[in-house]
């Protein structure tokens, strides 16, 4: 089963969920109980030094505000 990293936006904390792949864009919740978590691409851990800088951006459309399930 593949793990998801997750982040909780209420308290920072970030956390891993197993889940089937079906589940993988399910609004997960965070250890603390905070339901405002966003799904984190964990082929993309580039932790360098200096240089690139790309900022971070969903691939495809999306749309807005619901990407994390903050709409419910
Ligand atoms: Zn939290």
């Amino acid at each position: 089963m593949p793990r998801y990293d997750f982040r909780c936006r209420s308290c920072g904390d970030t956390f891993e969920l197993s889940r089937p792949m079906a589940q993988s864009n399910d609004p997960a919740v965070c250890p603390q109980g905070h339901p405002d978590t966003v799904k984190l691409l964990s082929a993309v851990a580039v932790t360098g030094g200096a240089g690139g800088g790309a900022p971070q951006q969903p691939a495809g459309g999306g749309g807005g505000c619901c990407g994390g399930g903050c709409c419910g």
